[in-house]
């Protein structure tokens, strides 16, 4: 069979409705990407899937957002990215990323979500839903590197998923003229909180933290303070949100006071979380403390043989180890032989030690 990777003696004819690829890839991200261009070098014909477009993460961020990670930084499979400044855009990224899938000619399946996979004797099956229904794959191999970006940190409160609601911050420019609730204090609702505010939406940042935390980028941090400081944002430290309606936030403020925030549109930007229950469908051990899936770090393969995971997917819950500059050479430890392994570790040693871990 054209692809199959060595050690897969023969192919176990399986029921109709499964089709066998040598190589799995769950999640075209980055990370995915980069991975399936390693895995196609050594003549492996991998599958990318992905539960939404290509490089669904980077499709969600705010549009117009800059990286603040350099464009070299960035790639993959040695493609250059030339961005218009330094830093690319959430634009040119996913430019980027489409260039290099087409580039590289890989095979990828949007809007199609694994939803569970099993350790046969000869393969892994999975469980993968489609737009229209569901169907069943098998390959000698998984990727998974899924990310975290699809699992928000739900407030679990009344009135969370009403459609002005959102865990995602989109456009600022869709505040115009409106009362914007947004809750959270980290960077990601401070850079919100900013952008609305000049896209000329009435904001209110509510936040359950006293003071903002010192890891609120340091640009970011003065210009918040200063508009807060002149009325222009207005700021709830030390408050609860109690529920969400239609046109209002309940909180408790600070002093206990009750108060209801006229809110056209809220934006819950509370942070996401690993698919630990992914983890527990498919088997894979995970370090209690840490989140961190129990791998071989020489070869991200888990505890289920043949089960490999890459990218932000290995930073259990320690979210802010891994990015694209440090998980892009993931693929070359999965397979890649020994140079190719050591070389992916030398970079990485030197970037960590750039950043300074
Ligand atoms: C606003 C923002 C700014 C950032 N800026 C930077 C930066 O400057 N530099 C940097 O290095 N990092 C940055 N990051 C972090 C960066 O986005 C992540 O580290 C990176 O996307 C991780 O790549 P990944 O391929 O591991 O996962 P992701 O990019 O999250 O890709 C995972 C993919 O898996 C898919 N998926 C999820 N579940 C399933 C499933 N069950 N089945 C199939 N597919 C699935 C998703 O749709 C997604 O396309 C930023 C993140 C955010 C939110």
């Amino acid at each position: 069979m054209k692809g199959q990777p060595e050690g897969i003696a023969s192919y176990i004819p399986f029921a109709m409705d499964v089709t066998y690829e040598p190589v799995l890839i769950a999640g075209a991200g980055p990370i995915g990407l980069a991975c399936a261009i390693s895995a196609q070098r050594r003549g492996l014909d991998p599958l990318v899937i992905d539960a939404g477009a290509l490089a669904n993460s980077i499709a969600r961020y705010p549009a117009g957002m800059v990286f603040f990670t350099t464009s070299e930084r960035l790639e993959i499979g040695g493609h250059p990215f030339v961005s218009a400044g330094p830093k690319a855009t959430r634009e040119e990224a996913l430019k980027y990323y489409r260039g290099v899938a087409r580039a590289e000619g890989l095979r990828v399946w949007t809007y199609t979500k694994l939803v569970s996979a099993a350790r046969r004797t000869d393969r892994i099956e999975c469980e993968v839903h489609v737009r229209l229904g569901s169907t069943r794959l098998a390959g000698a191999r998984l990727v998974l590197a899924t990310g975290y970006f699809d699992h928000p940190n739900r407030l679990g409160l009344p009135g969370e998923a009403l459609p002005h609601v959102s865990h995602y911050f989109d456009d600022p420019h869709l505040g115009y003229g409106q009362d914007v609730v947004v809750i959270g204090g980290k960077n990601s609702a401070a850079e919100a909180a900013l952008q609305l505010f000049r896209a000329g939406a009435r904001v209110t940042l509510v936040y359950r933290g006293r003071e903002f935390p010192p890891t609120v980028k340091y640009w970011l941090r003065p210009d918040l303070e200063n508009r807060i400081k002149a009325g222009e944002i207005a700021a709830r430290l030390g408050a609860q949100v109690t529920d969400i309606t239609p046109c209002e936030v309940g909180i408790v403020r600070a002093d206990g006071a009750a108060e209801r925030l006229p809110a056209d549109r809220v934006y819950a930007l509370t942070g996401y979380h690993t698919d630990f229950e992914l983890f527990r469908r498919i088997g894979i051990a995970v370090d209690e403390v840490s989140g961190k899936p129990r791998i071989n770090p020489g070869s991200l393969e888990t505890n289920v043989p043949g089960v490999h995971v890459a990218g932000s997917l290995t930073a259990g819950r320690k979210l802010s180890e891994i990015f694209i500059e440090n998980g892009r050479f993931d693929g070359e430890k999965i397979f890649g032989d020994a140079a190719s392994r050591t070389r992916a570790e030398r970079v990485y040693a030197g970037l960590r030690r750039e950043v300074g871990e």
